[in-house]
């Protein structure tokens, strides 16, 4: 049977900038593709398949452009071993990845001796299942994508990163918090476009509730 073969857009080293991780080295590896149209995106590149952007090597699909290259989860890990030593964990984002079956991506991750996170919008199911160390569901709820939460992908998070930029984004996000959820799931409340507004509006939310500020640390530093 041939390997299943993953669209990479880009691989590189980073700082995790987001949620409870915040500040934990990591390889970001980013999976082209992505139907649920959030206007905000800041990886909007990712969302289209051109077939003029595919590209035969990963070294002319890296950087942040619509170019993609398909490898398989073998050669994605052989490459995070031999240029991208030190961190400890492989972070799997997108785009969307979980629109992908990603078991022998982490299978493969996980032969190298790193650890193996996702960042998934919750619309689509392909980390449930998959042996990821740490699932962290971002809900992209009413996109104009049409896309729904999928319960199944919420079921199995460590954390639940909310963008928020009104109390209505609150109320949404109280709707999506069922008994079905892991007792011990982080909520992180991320103010939209790091607006004070909505930064306020966090602050006062997460004291009340006693959940966690998430502020995209990267933006204030200015690292990507
Ligand atoms: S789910 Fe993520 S990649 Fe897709 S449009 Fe929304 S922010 Fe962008």
């Amino acid at each position: 049977m041939s390997e299943h073969l993953y669209p990479v857009n880009d691989l590189y080293t980073c700082v995790q900038g987001e949620g409870v991780q915040t500040g934990v080295a990591m390889v970001l590896l980013r999976l082209h593709g992505c139907a649920v149209g959030c206007p905000w995106c800041d990886t909007k590149e990712t969302w289209e398949f051109a077939p003029e952007n595919q590209v035969d090597t990963l070294a002319a699909a890296l950087g942040a452009n619509p170019r993609y290259v398909y490898l398989s989860a073998t050669a994605i890990a052989d490459y995070i071993q031999a240029n991208h030593p030190g961190p400890q964990w492989v972070l799997v984002t997108g785009g969307e990845p979980a629109q992908y079956g990603l078991r022998p991506l982490v299978t493969a991750i996980h032969n190298i001796g790193l650890k193996a996170a996702i960042e998934t919008s919750g619309t689509e199911v392909g980390h449930v299942d998959a042996g990821f160390d740490w699932v962290c569901v971002s809900p992209k709820l009413n996109m104009p994508g049409g896309k729904a939460i999928q319960p199944a992908a919420l079921a199995v998070a460590d954390e639940i990163k909310h963008v928020v930029g009104r109390q209505q984004d609150i109320d949404e996000l109280d709707e999506l918090l069922t008994p079905a959820l892991k007792p011990d799931v982080h909520i992180c409340l991320q103010p939209v476009s790091v607006s004070a507004k909505a930064t306020a509006l966090c602050l006062e939310v997460v004291q009340q509730r006693g959940w966690r500020l998430s502020v995209q640390m990267h933006k204030y530093i200015g690292v990507k």
